[in-house]
């Protein structure tokens, strides 16, 4: 088999890049090891900027969004007892986010790609990529229980942090810089109402709480938990009492509604960056290439801003003849990239209690939340990171 660019890895990033050099008159294929009702079901991020928004509409996948996304044009901060609102196009100029979760958003890719799109095989496991410093890449994979080839111009691995593609640049050209933090979220799924219409962020001396939502009959919800927890050691009841302590007011009057949860799990909490992004006819797009802590909704969104720059790069190769976009690519996704890995470490560290730390640390988070609502350039900082910074 031949292509002009292999993708490996069929989450946002792989099926987002597919679409968009398929639109550019690319030819491209996709290697997804999982099967399809597994990438569809994966439970995961569900936030999505305005420029993710913009870039889903554009390319033909927003119809189901735009039905049933839901527009949140602020969050709340709770801290102190007390809650305080960030109110997004004020602040922004107009940005606002959407409530549409991951999964929805791979669904449309999907059904794109499989109605009117590139290749994409499913249950193709790819075991290796080869020359990534010479004319013509090949990717090796396993499909059908065949061992197969696919010679390729370039190479995208879209493959997540435990992909094999960041392992085709060699160890000597590439850099990796990483954080782990010393809690954990336990995530749940319930089939209740959200108890409030915007997401709620809250600091407690007990650990962080997030309420966030899927649909207008789905809450989903996070505890922050010690490393190495087991969700199945949290009763139902247990984890309702301690969401109710952590989003507790100082003044009482605002209650979590309880309903049947559907879905427990635990998710570590880490930051990484591999440098450089591309190595010879190689690229690394999402997860393959960095990751955030979750506290500041920017994982997917980072992954669909670099393969938007690796499109536009892509289409101005195929039109032009010019490779100074590609040869531009690591730099100018790797500046976006550490801004928001920043922001996302901020979110992070200000709203989650370190198991270590001190009353004077405690003190220190309470006023930093304070600035931001009690400053608009601090909350001006704030919203424009979470809407989303420019792409490119
Ligand atoms: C448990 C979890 C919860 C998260 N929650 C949030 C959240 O609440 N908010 C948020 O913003 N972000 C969240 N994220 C991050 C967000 O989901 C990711 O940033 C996003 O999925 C990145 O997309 P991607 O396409 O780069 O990688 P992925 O979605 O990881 O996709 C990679 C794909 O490559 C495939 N693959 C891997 N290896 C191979 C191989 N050898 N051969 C072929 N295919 C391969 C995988 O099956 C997968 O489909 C979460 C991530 C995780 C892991």
């Amino acid at each position: 088999m031949r292509t002009t660019v292999g993708i490996v890895g069929g989450g946002p990033a792989g099926l987002l890049l597919a679409r968009l050099l398929h639109q550019a008159g690319i030819d491209c294929v996709l290697l997804e090891c999982r099967d399809r009702a597994y990438v569809e079901q994966r439970q995961r991020a569900g936030i999505l900027e305005q420029g993710t928004i913009d870039v889903l509409r554009a390319c033909g996948a927003g119809d189901r969004m735009d039905r049933e996304g839901l527009v949140h044009d602020g969050i709340e901060l709770h801290f102190d007892g007390r809650r305080h609102r960030i109110d997004f196009p004020a602040l922004t100029g107009g940005r606002s986010v959407m409530v549409y979760a991951q999964t929805e958003v791979v669904k449309d890719l999907i059904a794109l790609q499989l109605a009117d799109g590139a290749p994409l095989l499913f249950e193709a496991q790819v075991t290796a990529v080869e020359g990534a410093d010479t004319d013509s890449p090949v990717i090796r994979f396993t499909h059908e229980g065949r061992e197969q080839t696919l010679r390729c111009d370039y190479v995208v691995g879209c493959d997540g942090f435990h992909g094999v593609a960041r392992h085709a640049i060699p160890d000597g050209a590439r850099r990796t810089f990483e954080r782990t933090y010393p809690y954990s979220w336990l995530g749940i799924l319930a089939d209740v109402a959200p108890s409030n219409d915007e997401l709620i962020y809250a600091h407690s001396e007990r650990g962080f709480a997030l309420l966030s939502m899927r649909s207008p009959v789905v809450s989903r919800l996070y505890l922050q938990v010690p490393n190495d927890t087991d969700p199945h050691a949290w009763s139902d009841e247990r984890i309702w009492d301690e969401l109710d302590a952590r989003f507790a007011l100082r003044d009482g009057g605002w209650k979590l509604q309880r309903g049947p949860i559907t879905s427990k799990s635990v998710t570590p909490m880490r930051s990484f960056v591999a440098e450089p992004m591309r190595y010879g006819r190689v690229f690394l797009a999402g997860d393959a290439a960095h990751i955030v802590p979750p506290t500041g909704a920017k994982g997917l969104n980072l992954a669909v801003a670099d393969v938007v720059v690796l499109a536009r790069a892509f289409a101005h190769l195929h039109t032009a003849g010019s490779t100074s976009l590609l040869d531009a690519y690591s730099d100018t996704c790797l500046r976006r990239v550490w801004r928001a890995e920043h922001f996302s470490y901020f979110m992070t560290t200000t709203l989650h209690p370190d198991p270590a730390q001190s009353p004077f640390d405690t003190r220190l988070q309470i006023a930093q939340l304070d600035r931001i609502a009690t400053s608009t350039a601090a909350a001006t900082e704030l919203a424009e990171n979470y809407t989303g910074l420019p792409i490119g």
